[in-house]
């Protein structure tokens, strides 16, 4: 099983969040709503969707 993880201390937040998710398409929603929630951030741009993205743990489970 893989499993996707993203912290929001990994992109340099002062933040305990973080979400898991299945595949990558499932976590980015969850990511940008704590963004909007939490950070106030409406929308992800270029340069934050590229942080997030290498921020994103890729984890196997056996
Ligand atoms: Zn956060």
């Amino acid at each position: 099983m893989t499993s996707y993880q993203f912290k929001c201390k990994d992109i340099g937040m002062d933040c305990d969040f973080q979400a898991s998710a299945k595949t990558k398409e499932e976590l980015m929603p969850k990511i940008g709503t704590h963004a909007k929630n939490a950070h106030k951030i409406e929308t992800i741009d270029e340069a934050l969707q590229t942080k997030v993205n290498n921020a994103i743990k890729k984890r196997m489970f056996f």
